[in-house]
């Protein structure tokens, strides 16, 4: 009995053939002695129905011994469905399958949660759907989240290919660079005392594939970064990992836009416009205090460092006086806020290390706040044009250095968004994607503790061309060739074009970022000689492929685009990984392993 239609495919022009389905139990109801059971496999659902008197004796008590989840076959005949009893949520809701024979593949047992039901289901607690992902995955919203990742990746292997790309494997077994975070190691059982790490990204092989001249590389790519999991981070993640030669950042944008435009028509059949509008670093910060901006609602912040320089009001003049700004942002129709509100919007402020949040209430015409009496009329007049205030506003103050300032009226900003959008005060529209490239990025920052220069991006990140003078002299106001794309205030991906004169490389590692020489030779020794051999100049980019499929999916969590994720402690609940080893295991390793302290 092999099947003949998937569930999804009966119509009314199929009525008076005879077919074979197979798949699971999705739901069973008897009715005046009949019992209907609608079949379901990865495609849809069909209705099929048991009559006594078209089936032997025992088919229908097999029949009735099917519970939810059984697996079976049956053949049986299409016909149109009663009048009245069609169902216009299906595909296949005006007809059923009169069934003429069953056959059993397997029994199911009572799940730990039912699969039929989107209601009820998602509502489960993500630690049993984790624990039996398998049946999980069969929720049809799950289904359509796995079988969307893989249009997606199909959707982007095509395009990649129509643009001379080429898909190349890089290592998964790699050793340890300092690109930012903690490394997965994998002790080495043929030379104890050495280790593997598992790549964070490919960026050095892509690299090294430029300098062989392949030119365009493409991969969908493992990526592992042994962080303390923050929200909605994996451990093991997937990144669409490319590279080119012979470009500019241009070719990145032109690239990065043909691409995303070709994957939202084929997932959501939605035209993005394209060229996507740019903003630089400084700006995103100034305007809406984040360097990845949601930019489908305004609420932007205002600086009033000139208004206020002079001011009486001490916490604000004193901060300029000290290097900061004094920046502020309207949330028009906020000031009703609770307590409990305000409160959440001073511990913003109070976790970037600011003592307190100044803020003022406009309601009956008066506005309402302590500081008011400091401000002089000249004062208030400029933060009435500037914020366009009215009746009902709540206008929220940050002074501070630029930075700290503006991520603090940034977080701000995005938490009144949220309360605005829960009060129908703010909409937005779903099929809205704001798509932005971030660019201008400082290509250094410092670290005052570590009294020393980080890089923003990554070590291989080329500087903007006219500012290379100044990595000498100040190396703070040096720009990176480093650009991120970013949708709705997600970041989607990021990359650079990279450096590919050695002796700027090692000006980067040695002087600036001040790995010492042996160092540097160790972990970089030959990439710096690949240079010398003819490096083609060339930039490339990352995006998260998890975090792509999360938005087409309509999802904020990319553990629902992921077959097998692991939870926040990075435990996969299914298998019960990680696990330990035998003590031969550890031998042969070299190693040994300490047992955890019990207090
Ligand atoms: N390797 C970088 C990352 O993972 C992306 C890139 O620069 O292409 O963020």
């Amino acid at each position: 009995m092999k099947r003949t239609h998937h569930c999804n495919e009966l119509r009314p022009s199929h009525i008076g053939q005879t077919v074979t389905l197979s798949g699971w139990v999705h739901s069973r109801r008897d009715l005046g002695g009949l019992i209907f059971i609608d079949i379901r496999d990865r495609e849809g659902r069909t209705q099929t129905v048991f009559d006594p008197s078209d089936l032997a004796k025992e088919l229908f008590e097999s029949a009735a011994a099917l519970r939810s989840e059984c697996v079976v076959t049956i053949v049986g005949k299409v016909r149109q469905r009663p009048t009245g009893t069609n169902n216009a949520k299906i595909p296949t809701g005006e007809v059923e399958v009169g069934v003429l024979s069953l056959e059993v593949l397997n029994m199911a047992e009572v799940l730990p949660f039912p699969v039929d039901d989107p209601e009820v289901s998602s509502k489960v607690n993500e630690e049993l759907r984790l624990k039996y992902r398998y049946l999980d995955l069969r929720r049809p919203e799950m289904t359509r989240n796995l079988r969307l990742r893989s249009k997606v990746a199909t959707a982007t292997r095509n395009f990649m290919d129509e643009q001379g790309f080429l898909e190349v494997e890089t290592p998964i077994l790699f050793k340890s660079t300092p690109e930012g975070a903690r490394e997965f190691l994998v002790p080495n059982r043929r030379e104890p005392g050495t280790v593997y790490a598992l790549p964070q990204s490919p960026q050095q092989f892509k690299q090294m594939l430029m300098v062989a001249g392949v030119e365009r590389y493409y991969q969908i790519a493992r990526c592992f970064r042994d962080e303390d999991q923050r929200a909605d981070r994996q451990l093991e993640f997937t990144q669409l990992d490319l590279e080119m030669s012979f470009i500019e950042r241009e070719d990145i944008y032109a690239l990065i836009e043909g691409l995303l435009k070709r994957v939202w028509k084929t997932a959501l059949n939605l035209d993005v416009p394209t060229p996507f509008k740019r903003i630089s670093f400084e700006e995103a910060l100034n305007r809406y205090g984040i360097d990845k901006p949601d930019t489908r609602f305004g609420i932007e912040l205002v600086d009033f460092t000139e208004e206020f320089r002079t001011s009486t009001f001490k916490v604000f003049s004193g901060a300029i006086a000290n290097g900061g700004v004094v920046k502020a942002l309207n949330a028009k129709g906020l000031a009703d806020a609770t307590q409990g509100q305000l409160e959440t919007m001073t511990e913003y402020a109070k976790s970037f290390g600011a003592k307190g949040l100044a803020f003022i209430k406009v309601e009956k015409g008066e506005w309402k706040s302590p500081i008011v009496k400091f401000f002089t009329d000249a004062e208030k007049a400029a933060l009435t044009s500037k914020l366009k205030i009215e009746e009902g506003d709540l206008i929220l103050f940050a002074a501070d250095q630029w930075l700290t300032a503006c991520e603090i009226l940034g977080k701000i900003r995005l938490y009144c968004a949220e309360v605005l959008k829960g009060k129908g005060l703010l909409k937005i529209d779903s099929t809205q994607f704001n798509f932005l490239w971030v660019i201008e990025f400082p290509l250094l920052g410092f670290d005052r503790e570590q009294n020393r220069w980080y890089s923003s991006h990554h070590p291989f990140t080329a500087p903007v061309a006219e500012d290379v003078p100044l990595l000498k002299t100040e190396p703070k106001k040096v720009r990176g060739q480093h650009y991120d794309i970013v949708v709705n205030g997600v970041e989607l991906g990021g990359g650079s074009i990279r450096i590919h004169q050695p002796d700027v490389q090692k000006t980067i590692f040695e002087d600036l970022l001040q790995i010492p020489a042996d160092v540097v030779q160790a972990r970089f020794g030959y990439m710096l000689e690949a240079f010398r051999y003819g490096a083609p100049p060339h930039g490339g980019i990352a995006l998260g492929f998890d975090r792509l499929c999360a938005i087409l999916c309509g999802t904020t969590s990319i553990r629902d685009v992921i077959a097998f994720p692991k939870t926040a402690k990075g435990t996969d609940l299914m298998t019960d990984s990680p696990g330990t080893i035998e003590p031969k295991q550890l031998r042969d390793l070299g190693l040994e392993l300490k047992a955890p302290k019990i207090e």
